[in-house]
């Protein structure tokens, strides 16, 4: 296959062009280099630097690139504090940048796209695990911008027949098995990330933003799903579709959560570093508990996570970090 991967210098846009490659498939990269680095992106793939909001960028990559088979759209912003304080950058780069980019898709008839989602569209959970069918009330701008992405492909689709996969991931965590690529983002917001640069002695500790969570021990839980099995995921969605499969939506996770101070006490394991805490409030819009249930990826996308035990998920992101201590910088 020929993908076009829209964010290919990001995290899980670098870890599915790697997995792409690895497996035989031609990737074109496209990448404003906003938040994504160019040493992210594998040897083999073709880059080009543009932005979706300006058409004239995807236009001509789509000019060039004659025989895509599917796109797989990662291009977004995606930090929860940030769209809280910035939304309308959100608005902008998440829901201007996907319709432009649709008008280039009708124009060029490319008829599928699998793009990035979030268990952030749910909001607070109605369920443990969530459902795809549960209520979709995010609480946070983030969320709020990629269930408009899901809605305005839902739309398209009836119009112009662009089949779409939407991927809604729960906490994407991990390196490659080789640790040549890892997680990097600045300024760090994620737990494990952060957890590893105290490991790594790059901060001095963690702060762990709320302990009065009606949780086993206070802090918030989450299901860690591993980038590589997210970048697997992307692959199989492609070839669903390439195959017949009908538009839908899918979870990504482990089903199994796991709470800040038990993610805290893994990495310590791991790495064998003490790793200082630090107790402070919580953090707005974090919900107590986010676990997904990804029975329907499994059973419709034929998925198999290989990455399911948190230990190994920490091992694989220490290896980047540890030898990372400044990211790709
Ligand atoms: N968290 C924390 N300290 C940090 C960063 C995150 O206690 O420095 C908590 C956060 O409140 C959440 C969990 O760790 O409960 C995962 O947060 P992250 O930002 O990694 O992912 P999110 O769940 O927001 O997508």
């Amino acid at each position: 296959m020929k993908i076009l991967v829209l964010g290919g210098a990001g995290y899980i846009g670098s870890h599915t062009v790697y997995r792409l490659i690895e497996q035989g498939h031609q990737a074109v990269v496209f990448d404003n280099l906003e938040t994504g680095y160019e040493k992210a992106v594998h040897k083999d793939a073709k880059f080009y630097k543009g932005d979706l909001r300006n058409k004239a960028d995807i236009d001509k990559v789509l000019d060039q690139e004659k025989d895509i088979d599917a796109v797989i759209h990662f291009a977004a912003n995606s930090l929860v504090g940030e769209s809280m304080v910035k939304p309308l950058k959100y608005y902008d780069n998440n829901i201007y940048g996907t319709k432009v980019l649709l008008e280039s898709l009708v124009s060029h008839g490319i008829k599928n796209i699998v793009f990035s989602s979030t268990a952030a569209t749910y909001g607070e959970p109605v369920n443990t695990p969530i459902l795809e069918s549960d209520p979709t009330v995010p609480t946070n701008c983030y969320g709020e911008t990629k269930r408009a992405m899901e809605r305005m492909f839902y739309w398209t689709e009836k119009a112009h027949g662009i089949k779409y996969v939407s991927l809604r991931y729960f906490n994407a965590c991990g390196a490659h098995i080789d640790g040549n690529i890892g997680e990097a983002h600045n300024p760090e917001s994620h737990l494990i990330p952060i957890i590893l640069q105290v490991a790594n002695g790059t901060r001095d500790h963690i702060s762990i933003f709320g302990t009065d969570y009606d949780t086993k021990d206070g802090t918030c839980i989450r299901d860690y799903i591993h980038v590589t099995d997210l970048a697997q995921a992307h692959i199989l969605a492609v070839e669903y579709l390439l195959n017949g499969g009908e538009s839908d939506i899918f979870n990504l996770g482990n089903g199994v959560g796991f709470s800040v101070k038990e993610v805290i006490e893994t990495a310590r394991k791991v790495t064998g570093k003490e790793i200082k805490v630090v107790e402070e409030s919580r953090r707005a819009g974090d919900p107590a508990v986010l676990i997904a249930s990804s029975e329907k990826a499994k059973r419709v996308l034929n998925w198999k996570p290989q990455y399911d035990d948190l230990s190994t998920i920490i091992k694989t992101a220490w290896k980047w970090h540890s030898t990372h201590k400044n990211g790709y910088m």
